[in-house]
């Protein structure tokens, strides 16, 4: 018997999840542990979380056809990578409630929209300019070092590159290719760090504590909680995503990356509408974690507490090292391989985590003021 409810996805209900690697994985597994169904869309035929879902669509994300059947057959929507189509989420939204929604999702997409979104509100980035290849393909315009990034569909450094010389711009224009463009201030970080963090369908927050997060090649190798911030950047750094969550009316989890600079400045870099791989450790060290946590959001349940019981460790293993599974299966970390059929290189294939009592005493939250 199914009975109304006063909550989009009641337990026993579908929430509808377009993407299907290892976020919505996850998240599928995440859904099931509170009774919630989900229903993987993706455009890949072997796509990792069809192995763990309710239901499986094989389709583009332009394909309306399938998308109506799509949102027809669950109760709420959701997305786990930033490169659907912000006019797609803004047609399930006109049949289920669907989170985040178009306008969160346009201003992430587009990384020129997001830093000029920041800076409307009051938030600190790098320096950023628009940059049209057409007209600035002079060295002396720029000031180096700056990194040069297509305003969409980067991820892992792709389309971003460093510029320290003439060489550099000419080998950034060459693979550019035309595409609009966005220039930053290379920043000289101490170190970066993230919030992750989720915003309920009545408004309230819920921060987990920020892990410092290191880069290789552009791709998030490791996150370590706690990050070596003091209380006061910590609480600065919750409150910062928590203002750029109400300004986009955000429903779910998002993940806020910062650089901390040497004087102790917090940067905005940018913004992921979405669970993110710098989050993996709220797994083990929290109760709910990032991707239970989504899934509350975006069926309009309460918010989990986000405190941390443990420090964690958490490793990507990128391509060939998830071939050595066995050597990690004998570590004492909890291992998870998302089940994708082929190794290649930069290829996030699973992540291993580790961890460790809290600090007693003034110490409990980690934080060394
Ligand atoms: P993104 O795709 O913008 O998150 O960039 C990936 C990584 O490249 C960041 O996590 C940084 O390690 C580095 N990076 C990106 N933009 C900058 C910048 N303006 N200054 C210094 N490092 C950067």
């Amino acid at each position: 018997m199914n009975l109304p409810s006063r909550f989009p996805v009641p337990p026993g209900g579908t929430i509808g999840i377009l993407g299907g690697g290892q976020l919505g994985r996850m998240l599928a597994l995440a859904a099931a542990k509170v009774g919630v169904k989900s229903h993987i869309y993706s455009n890949a035929a072997d796509a990792p979380a069809f192995d763990v879902a309710t239901k499986c669509t094989f389709a583009e994300f332009d394909d309306q056809t399938s998308l109506a059947a799509f949102a027809g057959s669950v109760n709420a929507i959701t997305f786990e990578f930033e490169n659907v189509p912000s006019d797609t989420i803004a047609m399930l939204a006109r049949a289920k409630p669907t989170h985040p929604g178009a306008h969160a999702l346009a201003v992430t997409q587009d990384r020129l929209a997001e830093k000029k979104f920041l800076s409307r509100i009051g938030v600190a980035t790098t320096e950023y300019a628009a940059f049209n290849p057409e007209e600035s393909g002079e060295l002396g315009q720029i000031v180096v070092p700056a990194v040069l990034k297509t305003r969409r569909f980067g991820y892992d450094g792709k389309g971003q590159w460093t510029i320290r010389n003439r060489a550099d711009l000419e080998t950034a224009l060459a693979r550019l290719k035309g595409a609009p463009a966005i220039l930053e201030r290379l920043v000289d970080f101490s170190f970066e760090c993230s919030v992750i963090a989720a915003r309920g369908r009545d408004g309230t927050f819920a921060a987990y504590d920020p892990p410092e997060n290191t880069h290789g090649e552009h791709i998030l190798r490791r996150s370590s909680v706690p990050a070596p911030l003091t209380r006061a950047q910590s609480e600065e750094a919750k409150a910062v995503t928590a203002r750029i969550a109400e300004a986009l009316a955000y429903v779910g989890v998002l993940a806020v990356e910062f650089f901390v600079t040497r004087e102790g400045v917090l940067l905005v870099n940018e913004i992921a509408p979405r669970v993110h791989n710098s989050g993996h450790w709220t797994l083990e060290a929290c109760l709910v974690s990032q991707f239970e946590q989504h899934v509350r959001a975006i069926a309009g349940w309460p918010l989990g507490d986000p405190a941390r019981h443990s420090n964690a460790v958490m490793e990507n293993l990128i391509g060939a090292e998830a071939e050595d599974w066995q050597t990690l299966a004998r570590k004492s970390g909890a291992l998870h391989l998302y089940g994708k059929n082929e190794i290649r290189a930069a290829r996030k294939m699973g992540h291993i985590t580790q961890i460790s009592p809290l600090n007693d005493g003034n110490q409990r939250d980690g934080h060394p003021d």
